[in-house]
């Protein structure tokens, strides 16, 4: 039997008796009627548009403040201008923009530095430093990164001990650790058990860069939507349906927080080593950040690719930086190429977005320069920081992190 839903019923036993009184009625009556229905009945309301094809504009009238540069120089934390093969073993980097594009939006939108974090390990760190750091010593700083296809071989933890101490000889500042370590790198590279981010093979690499006074730019777990299953209840879905592979959900993947909490056990068991959790440790959750940041000393974040998060809480956002103002980095993210990340592209634009961000009180804009918001459907507000706090996010903090004058 088949059920007719109370509604359905109703519109059809109406349609039917205007039919049948636009059947009775004069010609000139009958035509009024049927315009009448043209517009009355509106079919096009109950029709269904596909989620990809939804584009609503915003009828906010609000004030949009254009900041074409900082208020004081940055020192972006948080870019990857060199690339590398993080887990194969090549010693080879490449890199997606010449260095003369990245100093002209670097000049425009008054940037002093640029820390390339993914500077690679060996030959690949030596060609990462040539090429940025040594012809412009005070606009690129260069970091390293593990040699992670060794790390099953025995005798790993002092090889990636010594491999800090050449990475620093060489003239590199800081040590990167890719969210590869507790979600991708197993005990035989890419098989078997995935290895720990607290295991005690890796304490001698965290203590070198204690000695050499490399602070370590860590990128822990991921969105807590990114270990949901990818279904209408899951916020980043159009994220995820584009980039399955983004999803941590089911397998052998840890949760979230017991991610979040093997990093705090390696914070802790090396209190003299400098830790920046990037993307604010854990955006989604400031309190828990908090938590961190006040039981640690040894602790600070950067905001890379979360003013999205951020921007969408913006007074507990706004109480945080109050708060925690010597201890928050800024960063982007930035990759120079492509399009299919606009909340990371290297340029003008995503700039003016977090200078935005952190300098206005602008309410309801996008946090990426794109047409459907790429991290999640909504907007973020401006923080209207004061300028004691703008100095310190800006550069402040990322100079005594990083040693410079
Ligand atoms: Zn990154």
């Amino acid at each position: 039997m088949i059920v007719v839903p109370a509604e359905t019923h109703v519109m059809n036993r109406r349609n039917i008796l205007r039919s049948l009184a636009a059947a009775l009625a004069p010609a000139s009556l009958r035509a009024q009627t049927t315009r009448q229905s043209a517009t009355s009945n509106q079919p096009a309301a109950k029709a269904s548009l596909p989620l990809t094809e939804f584009e609503p504009k915003s009828m906010l009238h609000v004030h949009e403040t254009q900041v074409e540069r900082a208020k004081f120089p940055v020192i972006d934390f948080h870019t990857h201008i060199s690339w590398g093969d993080n887990m194969g073993g090549k010693q080879s980097v490449r890199f997606p923009a010449p260095v003369a594009d990245l100093l002209a939006v670097m000049d425009r939108r008054n940037i002093r530095t640029l820390v390339d974090l993914t500077g690679g390990y060996g030959a690949g760190l030596q060609k990462s430093i040539a090429t940025l750091h040594t012809p412009h010593p005070d606009r690129f700083i260069v970091f390293t990164e593990p040699w992670w296809s060794k790390a099953p071989e025995p005798g790993y933890p002092q090889f990636q001990a010594d491999q800090i101490a050449r990475a620093h000889e060489a003239g590199a500042k800081g040590i990167k650790v890719l969210k590869t370590l507790g979600l991708y790198l197993r005990e035989n590279v890419r098989t078997g058990k995935l290895i720990k981010i607290d295991d005690p093979r890796f304490d001698p690499m965290w203590e070198a860069a204690a000695a050499y006074n490399m602070p370590v730019a860590i990128h822990t777990s991921d969105p807590e939507a990114f270990f949901l299953p990818i279904d209408r209840f899951n916020e980043r879905y159009e994220e995820l349906n584009a980039h399955p592979d983004w999803s941590f959900y089911g397998k052998d993947f840890p949760s979230n927080r017991e991610l979040q909490e093997a990093r705090r056990r390696v914070m802790q068991r090396h209190p003299k080593t400098q830790f920046c959790c990037l993307h604010v440790a854990d955006s989604e959750d400031l309190a828990y950040t908090s938590e961190l940041l006040d039981s640690l000393p040894n602790m600070t974040v950067e905001i890379a690719a979360r003013i999205g998060e951020l921007g969408r809480q913006p007074r507990t956002a706004r109480k945080f930086f109050d708060r925690y103002q010597d201890r928050i980095l800024f960063g982007t993210d930035a990759v120079p190429h492509g399009d299919e990340f606009p909340q990371q592209v290297f340029g003008d634009k995503l700039y003016q977005i977090y200078y935005r961000f952190l300098e206005t009180e602008d309410e309801y804009f996008d946090y990426a320069p794109a047409k459907i918001p790429p991290q999640g459907r909504w907007r973020i507000y401006g923080l209207g920081l004061p300028d004691q706090i703008l100095q310190k996010v800006y550069n402040q903090n990322a100079s005594r992190l990083l040693g410079l004058s």
